[in-house]
């Protein structure tokens, strides 16, 4: 799967040579940073992580499903056209657990970012830009139209 072999080559020539997360001092700043937060992913990718939503127990799920419509609300992400560029805090980061999709279906903006001392040993922006070009591809061969890509929370709550 697309996604799962560009996580392993991340994991495998990138991210030695960034922070590590696991000892981050701000866990979680780089999902819920109001100002820096601007994934946008494809209905195929929306449709793989509400399947994950849709599989929490019910008390859960609700929380979720709440935070995403708050989102789209709070950040006025609902206009496919006029959010483009806007940024907002991810409403699936958990303070206890971290990121609800990290080992299913996390974005791969959210795959290829990490906290890099050198600039240099950031991946290049052409490996995220060929890939996220093939899953559009993929998406728009599914669902037509409805494919193009929007802001996370709006992608999903699309999908409620
Ligand atoms: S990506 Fe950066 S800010 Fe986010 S948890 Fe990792 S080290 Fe911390
Ligand atoms: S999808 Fe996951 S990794 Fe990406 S911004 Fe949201 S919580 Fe963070």
């Amino acid at each position: 799967m697309l996604r799962n072999s560009f996580a392993a080559h991340i994991r495998s020539e990138y991210e030695h040579a960034a922070k590590d997360c696991v000892t981050c001092e701000t866990k979680g700043a780089c999902c819920l940073d109001a100002h820096f937060v601007n994934v946008r992913i494809t209905r195929l990718e929306a449709v793989a992580i509400m399947s994950e939503i849709n599989s929490l127990p019910t008390e859960k799920r609700e929380a979720v499903r709440e935070r995403i419509s708050d989102a789209v609300e709070r950040f006025g992400l609902d206009d496919a056209a006029e959010s483009v560029g806007r940024t907002y805090a991810c409403p699936l980061f958990e303070r206890q657990s971290g990121c609800l999709v990290h080992e299913t279906a996390k974005p791969l903006p959210c795959i290829a970012h990490a906290c890099y001392e050198r600039k240099e040993d950031l991946p290049p922006e052409s490996l995220l830009d060929e890939l996220e070009a093939k899953v559009c591809e993929l998406s728009r061969r599914t669902y037509s139209s409805a494919a193009f890509t929007r802001s996370l929370p709006a992608a999903l709550k699309k999908l409620f």
